[in-house]
């Protein structure tokens, strides 16, 4: 018997979409921080369910707490042409965040996005740990940034440190790079090396991932009915 917020490894096993459809559905309902309050609404990973990395950013910015969707505003593009110039395909990978409501101050009309304080992201880890837990455990990790390296590895977590090393996060390799949102709000002098960086770091990821045909690509959150 599992409890509301656990995947159910029956349903995994048969159908490993529909336990992240749950585990989306779980979070929508969460109250266990106080970012919920303000954000429109839950943005839970999504990707296919078979995938070769699994991109793990800090939170959901403007856009994306609009429209419910990770990694689909401006960081998000950046992130989709730097894994092009890596050699990565947009379909092979499942991408989600350390913290899945948006927590922004105001600034006259506009929300700016405020980083999430260790607490919430301690509050949110248990989404990203069920997140982990329906994912193939032989996909490559990418960290995106000091709070999703933090809430993976510990607070101890740094990104200088760690970028170039040989992480680990229990069976899977996990690299380290930067968000791309740092390319966003770097000099104009600066925005070029920090896209190569964040290239070069994704090219690392291509020679962990394991080799085979590309993912049976399946959208979640997706309901589907169970066979009898
Ligand atoms: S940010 Fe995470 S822990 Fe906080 S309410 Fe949302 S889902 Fe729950």
């Amino acid at each position: 018997m599992t409890t509301k917020n656990e995947p159910d490894a029956r349903d995994f096993e048969r159908r490993p979409g529909l336990a992240l459809t749950e585990l989306a559905e779980d979070a929508a309902r969460c109250r266990d921080c106080p970012l919920w309050e303000r954000a429109t609404q839950v943005v839970f990973g999504e990707g296919p369910i078979d995938p070769l990395y699994i991109a793990v950013g800090e939170q959901p910015g403007d856009q994306e707490d609009r429209a419910g969707r990770p990694f689909v505003g401006p960081a998000g593009r950046v992130f989709d042409v730097a894994l092009e110039e890596a050699g990565i395909d947009r379909s092979t990978v499942y991408v989600t965040n350390a913290v899945k409501h948006f927590k922004w101050q105001p600034r006259g009309k506009r929300r700016i996005h405020d980083k999430p304080n260790r607490s919430e992201v301690v509050a949110c880890h248990q989404w990203l740990d069920a997140e982990l837990g329906a994912l193939p455990i032989d996909a490559v990790v990418i960290a995106l940034g000091a709070t999703a390296g933090q809430s993976l590895l510990g607070p101890s977590f740094r990104v200088g440190k760690a970028r170039g090393a040989d992480l680990t996060i229990g069976p899977r390799p996990l690299v380290a790079t930067i968000h791309p949102s740092a390319v966003l709000r770097g000099d104009d002098d600066q925005r070029d090396a920090l896209r190569a960086g964040l290239v070069t770091d994704l090219r690392r990821a291509t020679t962990l991932a394991r080799e085979d045909a590309p993912p049976n690509v399946v959208a979640v959150p997706i309901i589907e009915e169970m066979s009898p």
